[in-house]
């Protein structure tokens, strides 16, 4: 079968591999898409060997059911599933309740824990293997449409839960970043609060979608981003920025508009650097009582959300298909700025 991996650092190739086959506890699935997420483009960039290479990419990925492996039950042939994108060990105390991006067992043998195509072969394939557990249910859903939810939506989902507590009618949120992540955000925010919600991009055909998104108000993040903020929250700042960027610029505007008692949640892997000032006022920095969370992937609490979600039509990922065969072309376009919403690959038939 056909296969996109990282074969070494900086080299992504699409090549033949032999078609994986379920052990006891797990399934084969004919993948139906995998989206292309910003963090490949960082994956493929890096220097070090994180994983053992070659490594087929690929941790948002929905399909069908091929094949159940030996002591599986509640799944059938042929039935559309999102893939989990984080595999936890599945026996901790945070793996059983649900959170297997915090699992234990990795905790203290990887810097993050183990997923399709984060150390296990992912979805950019004809076919792959998933522990059954990690299986989530589609019922009518697209699965080439479901695919992007499988991160895209789930990580702002668990990002937003984590600070829910503050997103009141009366308040002000910004997310920074418009791209896969940040164009789902805007409409889980629009679907599950009344907030006001301002999109926030450095570029402007981005931000011309945004309100098709649910976004109220856009800024675009240049010089003049912070006096615009202030005009539009009189001064008091925005009670929680969501950041999908996380460059030294993004982090530097999040910390600067965020409003006393309010949340910076940085989810962007961008390499940026946000700086903590303990001094009194004027020089303290961020504002007084400002919580800054730095959330990793989802709970299977914020996967079933997010399938909800879909299922009611409330969110839906705005997508670009393109044929497996091209994905080293279109992880060149999402480095470039170049991909709108998500761009999904599909296996050939
Ligand atoms: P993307 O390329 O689709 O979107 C990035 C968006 O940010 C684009 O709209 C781009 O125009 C905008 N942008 C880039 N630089 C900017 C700047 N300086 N100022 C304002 N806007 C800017 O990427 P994505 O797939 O949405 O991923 C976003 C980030 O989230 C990546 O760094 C990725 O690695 C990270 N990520 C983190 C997690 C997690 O669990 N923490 C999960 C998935 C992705
Ligand atoms: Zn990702
Ligand atoms: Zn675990």
């Amino acid at each position: 079968m056909r296969a996109a991996q990282l074969v070494e650092p900086g080299v992504f190739e699409v090549r033949d591999v032999s078609i994986p086959q379920p052990a006891a506890g797990e399934v084969l699935i004919r993948v139906a898409g995998a989206g292309l997420c910003g963090s490949d483009v960082h994956l493929v960039a890096m220097k070090e060997r994180l994983f053992s290479l070659p490594m087929t990419l690929g941790h948002e990925t929905a399909g069908w059911v091929e094949k159940i492996g030996e002591g599986v039950a509640g799944l059938e042939l042929k039935q559309p599933v999102l893939i989990a994108g984080i595999w936890g060990c599945g026996r901790c105390r945070p793996c059983v309740e649900g959170h297997e991006n915090a699992c234990q067992y990795w905790a203290t043998r990887m810097p993050v824990p183990l997923g399709p195509g984060l150390g296990f072969p992912g979805g950019m394939a004809e076919f792959m293997v998933a522990p059954a557990r990690t299986l989530f249910p589609l019922g009518d859903l697209d699965p080439v449409e479901a695919a992007p939810l499988g991160d895209a939506g789930v990580t702002p989902c668990h990002a937003i839960n984590l600070v829910r507590r503050h997103l009141r009618a009366d308040v002000t949120v910004a997310v920074i970043g418009v791209g896969g992540l940040g164009h789902l955000a805007l409409q889980l925010l629009r679907a599950t609060t009344a907030c006001r919600i301002v999109a926030v991009d450095n570029d402007a055909a981005r931000l011309a979608l945004a309100k098709g998104y649910g976004a109220d108000e856009t800024v675009l993040s240049d010089e003049h981003a912070v006096e615009t903020f202030n005009q539009l929250t009189r001064g008091l700042g925005v009670e929680v920025v969501f950041d999908f960027v996380g460059a030294s610029p993004t982090l530097t505007l999040a910390n600067t508009i965020v409003a006393t008692s309010g949340a910076v949640v940085v989810v962007g892997l961008a390499g940026g650097t946000m700086t903590v000032v303990a001094d009194s006022p004027p020089h303290g920095l961020p504002k007084w009582g400002v919580e800054l969370i730095r959330p990793y992937g989802a709970t299977s609490r914020d996967i079933y959300e997010v399938i909800g979600l879909a299922q009611r039509k409330k969110l839906k990922a705005d997508i670009e298909r393109h044929p497996l065969d091209e994905a080293p072309a279109v992880l060149a376009a999402l480095k470039a700025g170049k991909v709108k919403g998500r761009a999904v690959l599909i296996p050939p038939r």
